[in-house]
């Protein structure tokens, strides 16, 4: 039998080529975790690059733009309002929300996606929220120059993305279990100033289940509110119960389309 002899097969100039790319590959591994760890830090403390801020009661606002007073607290106002009507009670005194209005402000706290309006960052022992653009005076979000629309004003976002970190108080870890219909369903609930009843909202989405001007609009919400408020006003269920639900869309749709033909 002959014995298979092992033979380099690398080149001299092979090897100094495969020293670079692993060189260069710790390097870039180095600088994405730097980079990581830096927006981390940033997002966990962003308070020294918000010069402006507002506030007295359970919410503060943090700008990077002065906050016209009357406007400002119009807002918080009704933020707070909106959050009190919430079953889902806050574990904190207060929180704090950032608005972003500069570009480059907004490039950074949003790079991974500069398409949402504003999100939550909860670090396990607290959180606050982040809103990509304001105009205090209408109320209304501004988002890379796009005014948004009742019932998308700036007090529905701040208690949207509020309601994340009060969610995310009640939940902890669990909160990568929580469905997204659920997830996103609650905060557009407590955020919606003038709630629809069930059948309202039904009537409004009709019994298509992809509305597509809707979803190219708001997304998936209008539909996850649909489901949120179907459990909640026709089966009882409590924020807790929605919040420790595995139910999947389709399976939550499913049960209400079994009992709208009843
Ligand atoms: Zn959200």
């Amino acid at each position: 039998m002959n014995a298979v002899r092992s033979t380099n097969i690398v080149t001299p100039m092979e090897a100094i080529l495969l020293r670079r790319v692993k060189r260069a590959l710790l390097g870039a591994t180095v600088a994405l975790a730097t980079t990581a760890l830096s927006l981390g830090i940033l997002i966990t403390w962003p308070n020294p690059l918000f010069a402006f801020s507002l506030g007295s009661g359970k919410i503060s606002v943090a700008s990077d733009h002065p906050i016209p007073p009357r406007g400002g607290e119009r807002v918080l106002r009704d933020c707070e309002r909106l959050l009190e009507r919430s079953p889902l009670k806050a574990k904190r005194s207060h929180y704090w929300l950032y608005v972003t209005n500069d570009e480059w402000r907004q490039r950074l706290f949003f790079f991974p996606q500069p398409e949402r309006w504003g999100f939550a960052w909860y670090f396990g022992f607290g959180g606050h929220a982040f809103l990509s653009g304001a105009d205090f005076e209408t109320g209304r979000v501004v988002h890379w120059g796009y005014v948004g629309t009742p019932p998308r004003t700036l007090a529905y976002l701040c208690a949207h993305e509020l309601t994340h970190i009060v969610a995310s108080e009640h939940v902890g870890l669990d909160r990568f279990h929580v469905p997204q219909w659920v997830w996103e369903g609650l905060p557009d609930y407590v955020g919606i100033e003038k709630r629809e009843t069930f059948d309202q909202l039904h009537d409004a989405l009709g019994d298509d289940p992809v509305d597509i001007p809707m979803r190219v609009k708001y997304g998936s919400y209008p539909r996850y509110r649909l489901l949120v408020t179907y459990f909640i006003e026709q089966k009882g269920w409590s924020f807790e119960q929605l919040l420790q639900t595995r139910l999947t869309e389709d399976e939550a749709t499913k049960i209400m389309r079994a009992d709208e033909k009843r």
